[in-house]
């Protein structure tokens, strides 16, 4: 800790966004930089705790509560306030194969926990995260670094989203022969496909894929396992196998009127958008919401997404449904630090809404009852009914609709973002691996070992859908207990 009092004599202070207005002119990340001076300033606030919260990433009321790759974040700090940016990436990668991806999109529980946010604003740790790894890559600091020598153990990893990159590049580290398997033209998964660029920049994740090439991982795209190469064939041609395949099987809304046209799952208008951005054209799958009244349903970080998606299509108007109830705007009294702070938030997308069309386009404590088409079967108007949660026989809350309290909206274009069910199952019938009652692969967390021996399970596909931060600590704790189970003892943090 380099300077006592830097908390107490420097406020809180992130660099500025692009205005909405601008950034909605193209798909560019819209986080603006800071100056080395004021990084470090920033990084001065950090008061080099006794227990540091911030890196302790448990979970704390269901919700991860400081980092969950235990970032060492009190020490980087300090490197960062004392100028020593090289020193400080070196501590970085020690516990995050990828911070350049949770620098730029992970919630940061880190600060939600942080201790000098009990009675003033948290250190900026995410942006300063951002900081040291840009600068990293700047400087070319961050080489491939293939091993010294291979084990001549190989290893099949399915699915290449950030557990399953993760877990390729740890067991690359000890020496095994590792081939990452990804059914998607590209690899990343929700990295690539899911995550818009406005957050998360494509050139940023294909860097990290091509640095992971270099080393030695073999990545394998449009190669469904179960589907296009027989799950069975695995265990004949790979030591071990791990499966990252996410947790992508979205909810569906079966009400009236479903099945009219103009209604999609988020992704496929998500990961249509950002194929079409990096073909350079649109295919058939491209879904528009150019001059179309937008309605999505569901509140959450998916919603965001599709939202500041429709809003740089120029849509005409934008509403999002949410059934839960509007967030207080400071931590209520049974969400205390350092629990993560479930309060509002204005995200990208609705800020850019608010700016085009006057006003946050969230409605809360709503649900969608129908919808109506015109007649060539698309859908045109979308009903929907206000809820009030109350608590039935059993105790718990459910949402009851409140009578009388129907309204329509003019809607051309519908996106179900209400989250996910759990894992596609092709791989999963295919190897006979055990599944939970959530329908996730059934693998203790800590030995990620499923019914099948020989085959592994990390992020998503064994938790549900969940964060970049955890898919990471996920993938690298899998790649852990494969090296264990291939040698017999682990060095791999
Ligand atoms: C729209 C959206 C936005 C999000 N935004 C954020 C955010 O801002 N911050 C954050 O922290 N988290 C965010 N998340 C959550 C986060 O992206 C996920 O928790 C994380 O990507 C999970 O990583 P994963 O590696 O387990 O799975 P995924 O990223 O889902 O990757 C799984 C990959 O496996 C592939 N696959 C599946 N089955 C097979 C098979 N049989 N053969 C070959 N390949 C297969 C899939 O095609 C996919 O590419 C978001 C999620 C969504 C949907
Ligand atoms: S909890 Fe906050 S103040 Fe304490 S070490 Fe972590 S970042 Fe620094």
């Amino acid at each position: 800790m380099g300077k006592p009092t830097g908390f107490k004599e420097i406020a809180r202070e992130l660099p500025k966004d692009k205005p909405s207005l601008e950034r909605l002119k193209d798909w560019a990340e819209f986080h603006l930089y800071m100056p080395e001076d004021k990084l470090r300033a920033q990084g001065s606030r950090c008061m080099d705790c006794g227990i540091p919260f911030c890196h302790t990433g448990t979970l704390l009321a269901g919700m991860a509560q400081g980092c969950p790759v235990n970032n060492l974040i009190p020490e980087w700090n300090d490197l960062v306030f004392r100028g020593l940016w090289h020193e400080a990436l070196g501590r970085l990668h020690k516990t995050n194969n990828f911070p350049e991806f949770t620098g730029r999109v992970c919630p940061a529980p880190c600060e939600g926990s942080c201790v000098l946010g009990i009675n003033e604003p948290p250190v900026t740790i995410k942006n300063i995260e951002c900081a040291i790894i840009d600068k990293g890559f700047e400087e070319g600091w961050v080489p491939a670094e293939p091993p010294g020598k291979r084990t001549g153990k190989k290893v099949a990893v399915v699915g290449s989203g950030p557990a399953g990159l993760a877990c390729a590049a740890q067991l690359n580290r000890a020496g095994h022969t590792v081939t990452c398997f990804e059914r998607a033209d590209r690899i990343g998964g929700l990295l690539m496909y899911g995550i818009p660029n406005p957050k998360l920049d494509k050139k940023v994740v294909q860097r990290r894929v091509d640095l992971l090439a270099k080393e030695g991982v073999k990545f394998i795209t449009n190669t469904e396992v179960g589907k296009n190469y027989p799950a069975g064939k695995l265990l004949k041609e790979f030591d071990a196998a791990v499966l990252c395949g996410g947790a992508t099987k979205p909810r569906d809304l079966p009400i009236e009127g479903r099945s009219l046209k103009g209604i999609h799952f988020a992704m496929e208008f998500l990961h249509a958008n950002t194929k079409s951005l990096l073909d350079g054209k649109k295919n058939g799958s491209f879904v528009s919401a150019e001059g179309k009244h937008v309605i999505i349903i569901g509140g959450g970080d998916t919603g965001t997404d599709c939202a500041a998606t429709s809003m740089r299509h120029k849509c005409k108007s934008l509403i999002q449904l949410e059934i839960m109830d509007k967030p207080p705007l400071e931590r209520a009294p049974d969400n205390p630090w350092p629990q993560w702070p479930k309060v509002y938030k204005l995200d990208y997308g609705q800020e850019e809404a608010a700016e085009v069309f006057g006003a946050d386009p969230r409605q809360y404590l709503v649900t969608a009852k129908k919808f109506a088409g015109d007649s060539n079967g698309r859908v045109k108007e979308i009903q929907i009914v206000n809820v009030e949660w109350r608590k039935d026989d059993k105790g718990r809350f459910v949402p009851r609709e409140v009578a009388g309290s129907e309204k329509s909206f003019r809607a051309d274009l519908v996106l179900l973002a209400m989250g996910f069910l759990g894992p596609e199952e092709t791989v999963l019938k295919g190897l006979g691996v055990e599944q939970d009652e959530r329908s996730n692969v059934k693998a203790e967390y800590g030995k990620f070992a499923t019914s099948v021996r020989g085959v592994f399970a990390a992020g998503d596909m064994r938790r549900g859908q969940s964060l970049v931060v955890w898919a990471i600590n996920e993938g690298r704790g899998a790649a852990r207990a494969v090296d264990e189970y291939l040698m017999g003892a682990t060095d791999l943090p």
